[in-house]
This record gives C-alpha cells, sequence and structure tokens, in this order.
C-alpha cells in the first residue's frame, strides 16, 4: 500500500510550496498591518504633544546619527542626489492624511531616507496644493480681525532642500494668506547644490501669483546669515520667517499679524503643527504648549498650566512664552532691526532662538504663541545637511555667545555643565559688539528673566540649592563631615527650613566638594541612566557622577522643589494598580517616589530635617528611603529610593546636600 515514490516527492514538493507561500503571504500582511498601525498616527484626532526640537546633546546621538553628503555619495549616486521624483497622486495626502508606501517601494523609501531625513517618497506622492483641516477652534475660526493689518513678507531659507517640500511650503503660503495681506515671497538659497534648485526653481517662481524672489548666498553661512539677507530685501511691514518643510493651514497668517498690529514689540509664533518625517501626516498638537531651554540651552516644550498674564478668559488671545523653537515666527521689520536682528556671527544652524528668546524678553519685547495660527513643520530627527567648521564646534560657539551676552552669573552653570562647552570656548567667541547692543538697548538681567518670564525654571539660583544629593550611609568621608557639621549646629532641632539648610551646607561647601569621592560616595540618581527624561523613572542611589554629567545633579527651591535638568521632578507618586501592571510589562520597577515633569503641586514639596538629615513628603511625613526591590520581569533586586514611616535611627533614611559650584 502507499503512494508510489514519484507521486510522494511531487507530493511533498507541493507542500514545501505551499508553505513557502503561506510565509510570504504572512510576511507581506505583517508589513501593511505594521505600516497602517504606522500611518494612522496621523489621523488621531486628539491633538498631540509637539515634538521635541532636534536635540543636540548628548552628542553622541548627533554624531552617530549624522550623515554627511560623503556617506549619502558612499551607496548614492549623484543622480540620486539630484533627482526629482515628484509624481503627485491626486488624492494622496488630503486632509493631512498619512501616505501608505505601496510594499514594492519600501526598499527605495528606505534608501532615499536618509537624503534629506524624511521620507521623500511620500512628500513626492502629495499634490503641492493638498487640502488640510481647518486646526482652529471654533472661537478662532469666528474671530474678526478686521481691516488696516500690516502686510507679510515672508522668509524661507533653505538648504538642500526636497523639491516637493519646498514648493509645498511655498504654495500653502500663497494658497492659505489673503492676497493683500502677502506682500511677497522671499526664498533664500544658503548655496544648495542639487541641481533642481537652481534654473528649474527660477523658472518655477517667475510664473507664480505672488511675487516671488529668489536670493542666493555666496557661500554656505547657516540659517542666521541666510535670514538676514532674505529680511534685507524685505519691503513688507512685517517678516514672516518659515522654514523650507512647513504647510501653512487656514487662517494661519491674520492672527500673527493682528497681534504686532496691536502690539509692535511681540514676536509672535504660531502653533507648530507636526508634519510626520515618515508619512506626511499632518498632526494638530495642544495649543498650550510652551517653551523655554534646558540646561544645555536645547529649546523644550512643556505643557503644564501657567498663570496666563491676560486676565479675560479668551481663548483667542495668545500666551506668553519664554523660548521660541526658533524655525517659525512673525516680527515687526523695523522692530526686528532695533533690537538687533540676528546676531550674525553664529553659522549653519543652532544657537539663534536660545539669543532671541532672552534678548526679546531681557530688552523690553514679548514673545508669544497664538493658539489661532496653526503652521505644520517637518520634525526631523537627525541633520540631513553638512555642517561645515563641524557641528560640535560649530553649535557650542553659537550657544557660548548667546550665553555670554545674555546670561550674566548663568553663563558659568552652562559652560560647566554642558558637554563641549567650556570656559575655553567662551575664551574664543568675540561678542563686543552684541554686549554694546545689550547696553545700548538697556535690557534687564538674566536673573529678572528668570523670574519674571520663566518662574517654573529649574536652573540654580541664589536662593537654591545646586548640587549632589549623597546618601549618608556614614562611612565615606564626606557623610562623616556632613554629619558632625549638621550635629553640631545650633538651633538645629527646629529647623525644617530648607533656606536654612542651604546656608549652613553653603557656609561649608568647600569642604563637602573637595571631600566627595566618586569611588566611594553614592548619589541619589535615576535608576537608568539612559532613559528618556520626559517618562516616569523610579530613583536609586548610586556611583556619583564626574563634574560634566548631570545624571545626579539637583535644584532645590526654597518652597520644596527637587528638580533636575529638563524640568524633572522629585514626585510622590503611589502607583495605581493599572500603573503597576502597565509598568510590570515593560519590565520596571515600581515605587512610589518617581522622577517625572515638575507641574509645581503638593506632590512634589519636600522638606529636610537638619537634625536628623531625613528628607520627607511634605503633606504626608513619610522619609525617602533606600530599599531594595524585585524588578517585575528580570527578576532582579535593585535599590530603590521610596518613602516610608520616618525612623531617625534608620540608616537608609539619611541624606546630606553637597553643593557645587555654578556661578564665577
Ligand atoms: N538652513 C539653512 N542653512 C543651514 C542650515 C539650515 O538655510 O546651514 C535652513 C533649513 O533649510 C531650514 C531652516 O534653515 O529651512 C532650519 O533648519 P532645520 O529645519 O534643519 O532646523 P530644525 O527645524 O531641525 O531645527
Ligand atoms: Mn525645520
Amino acid at each position: 500500500m502507499g503512494l508510489p515514490f514519484h507521486k510522494l516527492k511531487k507530493l511533498y514538493i507541493l507542500y514545501l510550496f505551499l508553505l513557502v507561500f503561506a510565509f510570504f503571504m504572512f510576511a507581506i500582511s505583517i508589513n501593511l498591518y505594521v505600516s497602517s498601525m504606522q500611518s494612522n498616527g496621523g489621523e488621531g484626532s486628539h491633538p498631540k504633544p509637539p515634538p521635541k526640537r532636534r536635540s543636540l546633546w548628548p552628542h553622541k546621538n548627533i554624531v552617530a546619527h549624522y550623515i554627511g553628503k560623503g556617506d549619502i555619495f558612499g551607496n548614492m549616486t549623484s543622480d540620486d542626489y539630484n533627482m526629482n521624483q515628484f509624481r503627485p497622486v491626486e488624492t494622496e495626502g488630503a486632509y493631512g492624511r498619512p501616505v501608505i508606501i505601496p510594499p514594492r517601494d519600501r526598499f527605495r523609501m528606505q534608501r532615499f531616507f536618509r537624503l534629506n531625513s524624511f521620507n521623500i517618497l511620500a512628500s513626492d506622492r502629495i499634490p503641492l496644493n493638498r487640502t488640510l483641516k481647518d486646526y482652529r477652534t471654533a472661537e478662532c475660526r469666528d474671530k474678526k480681525y478686521g481691516s488696516g493689518l500690516p502686510t507679510a513678507s515672508v522668509i524661507i531659507v533653505f538648504h538642500n532642500e526636497a523639491w516637493s517640500v519646498l514648493l509645498r511650503t511655498i504654495t500653502s503660503v500663497i494658497n492659505r494668506s489673503p492676497r493683500h495681506l502677502l506682500k511677497e515671497i522671499i526664498l533664500v538659497d544658503d548655496a544648495s547644490d542639487r541641481t533642481y534648485l537652481k534654473r528649474q526653481l527660477e523658472s518655477y517662481i517667475r510664473v507664480l501669483s505672488v511675487p516671488t524672489h529668489l536670493y542666493r548666498m555666496k557661500k554656505r553661512s547657516g540659517l542666521v546669515p541666510a535670514r538676514l539677507m532674505g529680511a534685507e530685501h524685505a519691503r513688507g511691514d512685517v517678516l514672516t520667517f518659515l522654514d523650507a518643510h512647513c504647510e501653512c493651514s487656514r487662517g494661519w497668517l491674520e492672527p500673527l499679524l493682528a497681534r504686532i498690529k496691536e502690539s509692535r514689540n511681540v514676536v509672535i509664533c504660531p502653533v507648530i503643527d507636526i508634519i510626520s518625517d515618515d508619512n506626511f501626516s499632518y498632526t494638530k498638537t495642544f495649543e498650550k504648549h510652551w517653551g523655554a531651554f534646558n540646561w544645555q540651552l536645547s529649546f523644550r516644550w512643556f505643557s503644564s498650566e501657567r498663570k496666563r498674564d491676560t486676565n479675560v478668559k479668551d481663548a483667542t488671545q495668545p500666551t506668553a512664552t519664554p523660548g521660541m523653537a526658533g524655525g517659525l515666527f512673525a516680527i515687526d521689520r523695523k522692530y526686528f532691526y532695533e533690537m538687533g536682528a540676528y546676531d550674525s556671527e553664529m553659522h549653519v544652524w543652532g544657537g539663534e532662538n536660545v539669543e532671541m528668546s532672552f534678548r526679546i524678553w531681557q530688552c523690553g519685547g514679548r514673545i508669544e504663541i497664538s493658539p489661532c495660527s496653526h503652521v505644520g513643520h517637518v520634525f526631523r530627527s537627525t541633520t540631513p545637511y553638512t555642517f561645515p567648521g563641524g557641528m560640535i564646534d560649530v553649535l557650542t560657539t553659537n550657544l557660548a555667545r548667546a550665553a555670554t551676552v545674555w546670561m550674566d552669573d548663568w553663563q558659568y552653570f552652562v559652560m560647566l555643565y554642558t558637554q563641549g562647552l567650556s570656559l575655553h570656548v567662551r575664551e574664543s567667541v568675540n561678542v563686543t559688539e552684541r554686549v554694546a547692543l545689550r547696553k545700548k538697548l538697556q535690557c534687564k538681567p538674566f536673573s529678572w528673566y528668570l523670574e519674571n518670564i520663566w518662574p517654573e525654571h529649574f536652573f540654580p539660583a541664589p536662593d537654591r540649592f545646586f548640587g549632589k544629593i549623597i546618601w549618608l550611609d556614614g562611612e565615606t568621608e564626606c557623610a562623616q563631615a556632613y554629619s558632625r557639621h549638621m550635629k553640631n549646629l545650633p538651633g538645629r532641632l527646629l529647623s525644617r527650613e530648607w533656606k536654612r539648610a542651604f546656608e549652613e551646607v553653603d557656609s561649608k561647601a568647600e569642604e563637602f566638594t573637595t571631600l566627595i569621592d566618586l569611588e566611594r560616595d553614592k548619589c541619589l540618581r535615576p535608576l537608568k541612566e539612559s532613559a528618556p527624561r520626559s517618562s516616569l523613572q523610579p530613583v536609586t542611589v548610586g556611583d556619583c557622577t564626574s563634574h560634566a554629567q548631570t545624571m545626579d545633579l539637583f535644584v532645590i527651591t526654597p518652597k520644596g522643589q527637587i528638580m533636575t535638568n529638563d524640568n524633572i521632578c522629585l514626585t510622590y507618586h503611589e502607583p495605581k494598580q493599572g500603573m503597576i501592571k502597565l509598568l510590570k510589562n515593560r519590565n520596571a520597577t515600581t515605587s512610589n517616589v518617581m522622577m517625572t515633569q515638575c507641574t509645581n503641586d503638593s506632590r512634589q514639596l519636600w522638606t529636610y530635617d537638619m537634625d536628623t538629615q531625613q528628607i520627607s513628603h511634605r503633606d504626608l511625613k513619610l522619609c525617602l528611603t533606600l530599599k531594595s526591590a524585585t524588578n517585575s520581569r528580570s527578576q532582579k533586586t535593585e535599590k530603590v529610593v521610596l518613602t516610608m514611616q520616618c525612623d531617625f535611627k534608620d540608616i537608609t533614611q539619611k541624606w546630606g546636600l553637597i553643593p557645587l559650584p555654578w556661578r564665577m
């Protein structure tokens, strides 16, 4: 019985074939599923927080990702580099929808991504005049701006921008700005070398319905010199700067112009919506975001409630922001020059938004975000272009210029605690002219800016503690000296005031700092070194880090907020059942003390007992304690800081404040 051998063989081959076929179908469907999941991100009806502006620190992130032209040519031809593959399909990307690249083009898509650090294949399928939704609130849509608004010159600078992306920016400006308010569009080419940006671009703009002028930098200079060139040629009342990869949505221009008409010393920014670098979907962001800078002067978005400076409950009113992202804003043309335009010695990219934010506020102006103006921007996670002069050197020089001119005492803090920046870099910059400008405009000190414009800031200050929080296990020299000092203080029994503690440790700062032993002393710090700063992080005690690392550095306010870089605060955070489950799935350790965004609420207020050296939660009266906890997934024990009943004999509850210098 049984089948003859040749039939068996046939069956076997058929079976194999079916197996392979099934496997392929499965792979393709998974691929499609994943990409549809990714692209659905843009469809969500909830506004998203804006992504960070490209983060500059730590350097290794940039250097590792950085793709210069040399590398592109490494596996791309010069034809690839100069090719314009714009082939729009009528409904692609309509209403801000994502573009899904067919599986057959996936490889090509990945190959070409690196040219621009965004998915050019997606952009090349979207018409230049694609429709967008109306992202404004009903109040904004109903708002009437009346006649007599000033006119705008829209200035777009670019270096090697992709054709469809640049032209969609221009098209959206033309189609969504009232013609009588748009004086002109000014393009400045920062010495691009892609061929389509030469004659082809010149003939394209010649026939546009709005006068569009193209100027070219003789050599690659950077966005500041390019914008300065654009501004020189502008004739409109208001300069409106945009990046070359934006899409203006309905009604974007009027609120900006109206605010400047109302008050010419306001620099006004739109809400920056997100155009996905992956599929070019357009996603509305929260209107209530505001911006500022971290310890390394990288721009950051924040979402905590701010006291609004207008008392009217008008949701169309712009809100003040301590910092501007830099790419998209409008400013009165004459005011721009009165205020010193830009620091023309800032090259290529970076630092100019820091400088402008400090300068405008300190010299009597304001920076605001208008909730009624929505403009999309393609946020990229890496830099596609070259950095003549070297990325680190250029960036640190630009930042050193901004810090030296505007930050007074705080410039040293930035130099001391930012890798790559140093007092040495500071010595190498000549900012005489900008210092003279500051004097001429009679600008206020940086302390005024921090106290009045950015009271929630997480920088050190004269009435704050800055330094490390060490665990006083009683053995190290530093811990012993600290405990001895605290024990011998008169009146210590009564004091639970941070201020008093700050004064006491300050008087011994030098001794404590020199006694710290990086090998043996243990510092309060996040459990995971590389975890994203924005997420919930457990806290631990570990090796204290060397000077320029900021992981174990804290600022403590007189009110009792224990803050660190990027607006992160030590928070009492009772894990909810659901949260425990979530964290368990994420392979994490749970604790009731976490590092999370500072919000200025009572969960983030702590007190210090100089007598027992305990840090306790102000309201709950529970003490910060070092304990072992088990990681849910790995089952490894980890040392975690949490709160427990206070016990003055418990060595795991004793903490010392070791101040570090931050100004000269
Ligand atoms: N840009 C320029 N020259 C440079 C660097 C940038 O003209 O050397 C332009 C760039 O094409 C863009 C704008 O300046 O239109 C802002 O740069 P980018 O978008 O890279 O900054 P990001 O938005 O990532 O902060
Ligand atoms: Mn940009």
